[in-house]
């Protein structure tokens, strides 16, 4: 039995999970297993996919689940959709805690997609993309750029004008303008992931680096909150589950 699922993959999912590792009830995080080096989460842990919406829903039926809060990252395209949709047939209450987006500026230029980002960039531009390893169509077409591939996990069979760099964020302002300086990059690319803190951006401001934002993919309707702490007060008040 999991009266609480929460799906992970983000600080806001682990930060949740301490909060609720002290109430009296049994709460199971969920992680993709995407990624190798995992943190030791303060809740019940469980990994992998559950096999699209069909899947989840008899989960949440055979672990007879009251609540789930998904906390998946903004990007995240599909297990929001699952979530909401075995939810819904289930039965079963859902909240999708998600970070702010970051405070934007009137320099940075959109694309609904990285693609399209690309597109936009004058030849010969040296480009910091922080986007990840997924999505990477359109990188192999622009060879009239030169592109910084920042990840935490290598990335193989890269075209020769794109360089991987192996980074595990978060990174301070001063690590961000010493990495963007060293690589004379002059075009950041990156997605609107949101957060309190934004050296990246900063340092980009302060370089005058051209910055390509990719906006967030649509969310399923329902009830949504930023913080953690506003997922705990949903618990109690909705829920009716307490500390
Ligand atoms: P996605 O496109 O929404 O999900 C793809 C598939 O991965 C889902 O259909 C589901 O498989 C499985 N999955 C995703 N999140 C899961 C979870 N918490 N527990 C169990 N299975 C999960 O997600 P994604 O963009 O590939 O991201 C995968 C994970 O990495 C997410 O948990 C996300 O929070 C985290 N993450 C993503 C990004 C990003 O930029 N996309 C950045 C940081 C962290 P089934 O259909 O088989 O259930």
């Amino acid at each position: 039995m999991t009266e609480l699922l929460i799906l992970g993959g983000t600080t806001e999912a682990r930060l949740l999970c301490d909060e609720v590792s002290s109430f009296d009830l049994s709460a199971t995080v969920s992680l993709a297993g995407v990624t190798t080096h995992r943190l030791n989460m303060s809740v019940h842990t469980r990994i992998g996919g559950f096999g699209g919406a069909v899947g989840l829903k008899s989960w949440l039926l055979e672990n007879s689940t009251r609540a789930v809060v998904d906390a998946t990252h903004p990007f995240a395209r599909q297990m929001p959709w699952n979530a909401h949709c075995a939810c819904c047939d289930a039965g079963v209450q859902r909240l999708r805690l998600i970070r702010q987006g970051f405070a934007q500026q009137s320099d940075w230029q959109f694309a609904f997609e990285l693609q399209a980002a690309l597109t936009s960039i004058p030849s010969g531009k040296r480009v910091l993309l922080t986007t990840g390893r997924n999505d990477l169509q359109g990188i192999s077409l622009r060879n009239d750029l030169e592109i910084f591939l920042r990840t935490i996990e290598p990335v193989e069979n890269l075209p020769a004008h794109v360089t991987n760099l192996l980074i595990r964020p978060p990174l301070s302002r001063e690590d961000e303008n010493a990495l963007m300086k060293g690589h004379r990059i002059n075009t950041l690319i990156t997605k609107d992931s949101g957060g309190v803190t934004t050296p990246k951006l900063d340092a980009a401001r302060a370089l005058g680096v051209n910055v390509i934002l990719i906006e967030r993919p649509k969310q399923p309707p329902g009830p949504m909150v930023t913080s953690v702490e506003a997922a705990v007060a949903w618990l109690r008040d909705v829920v009716g589950i307490s500390s």
